[in-house]
Parts: structure tokens; sequence; C-alpha cells
């Protein structure tokens, strides 16, 4: 198994160090090319939704990633990434891949809720740390999604087929049940 990570911007790195402990093999995601090495999963990283989504059509990688999301492969998205996969941002006229049919509403928790730290169930995991910066919530969830969290009575982790996707950073706690989850997505 091998593990593509989009590294055009964010909070790549911290997502490498996560399969490294896990001892998957992973490849990183910054040019177009790169988009045609053999991978069995994809993670998008948080990050700055704008300019990776700018940065994805500079790239010329935007078509194809979001092809490859289309046929099946399995994602993990975190924050940033959740948006870039939103079917629809309440509050931002921008669209990206639109293949998870979500609502996001994007720095929800506003200025001074930006970053916090909070532990909630996540189902079928169980309760996990769960670091927020500047994060999405979920507003709206289409059909086929499974609500896997929620904060507060916010959606915070969904599941749509091939898409686990959510609005914290698992990557910057110390605790790898997210990733070995979608390790166990992919290899199921
Ligand atoms: N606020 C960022 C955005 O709108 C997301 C923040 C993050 O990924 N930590 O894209």
């Amino acid at each position: 198994m091998v593990i593509a990570v989009l590294a055009v911007q964010g909070a790549f790195a911290e997502h490498e160090q996560m399969l490294e402990r896990l001892g998957v093999p992973y490849v990183e995601l910054r040019k177009k090319e790169d988009l045609l090495q053999k991978y069995d999963g994809i993670i998008l990283p948080g990050g700055e939704s704008t300019v990776q989504g700018k940065l994805l059509k500079e790239l010329d990688m935007f078509d194809t990633l979001k092809q490859q999301i289309e046929n099946g492969i399995p994602v993990l998205a975190t924050c940033a990434g959740l948006i870039l996969l939103a079917d629809k941002i309440e509050n931002d006229e921008r669209e990206y891949f639109k293949t998870l049919p979500v609502t996001v509403k994007r720095n929800a928790y506003g200025r001074q809720l930006g970053s916090f730290y909070t532990e909630q169930e996540l189902t079928g995991i169980g309760v996990i740390p769960m670091t927020f910066i500047r994060a999405p919530y979920i507003t709206d969830v289409g059909e086929g999604v499974e609500i896997l969290a929620e904060e507060n009575g916010h959606i915070v982790a969904v599941r749509g087929k091939n898409q686990l996707a959510m609005s914290f950073h698992p990557e910057l706690d110390h605790d790898e049940r997210i990733h070995k989850y979608f390790v166990d997505m992919i290899s199921a």
C-alpha cells in the first residue's frame, strides 16, 4: 500500500510523520506528473483552501485529482481538505472538487474561537483528541453521508463512500487511530 499526500501547501508534513509512525509508505503530490504514480489513497491536508485550490489549478492538477476521487480512490481530508471536497461552501462563492455532498461553513468558529482543543466520540473509533485551527464545520449533509462526530452540536467528521473528512487536525495529536482507520478503509 502507498498513500499519496497532497503537498502543495499546508500541514502535509505532519500527515507524513503519522504515516511513518504507522509504517505506511507514501509519495508526495507536488506537480502534475506526480499524479501518474501508483497509489491507493490520497490525503488532503489542512492549510488554506483558497491557496490550495488556486495552486491545484495553476499546476494543472485539479481535474486529474477530481477524476481520481470520483473514480473512488479513498480520501482522507482534514480541515482545508474538507473544504476542497465539499459540494457547497455556504459563506464563500468559490467551489472546488464538489465530490462530497455536504455544505461547509469556512472559519465557522469565528475569531475568538479560532483555535481550540477538545475530545469527542468518533463513531467506529471512540473518544479522540480534536485540534481545531480556524476550522470549518459542516452545516448540512446530503444523501449517503454518514455523520461520524459532532462537537457542541456542529458536525465535524463525516464519511461519504470513499471520502473520510473532518474539520479538525488528527495529524497534530499523538493519536494514530484516524490514520489507522483510513488505512483500514483502503485495505477493505
Ligand atoms: N481556514 C482555512 C480555510 O478556510 C482552513 C484552516 C485549516 O485547514 N486549518 O481554508
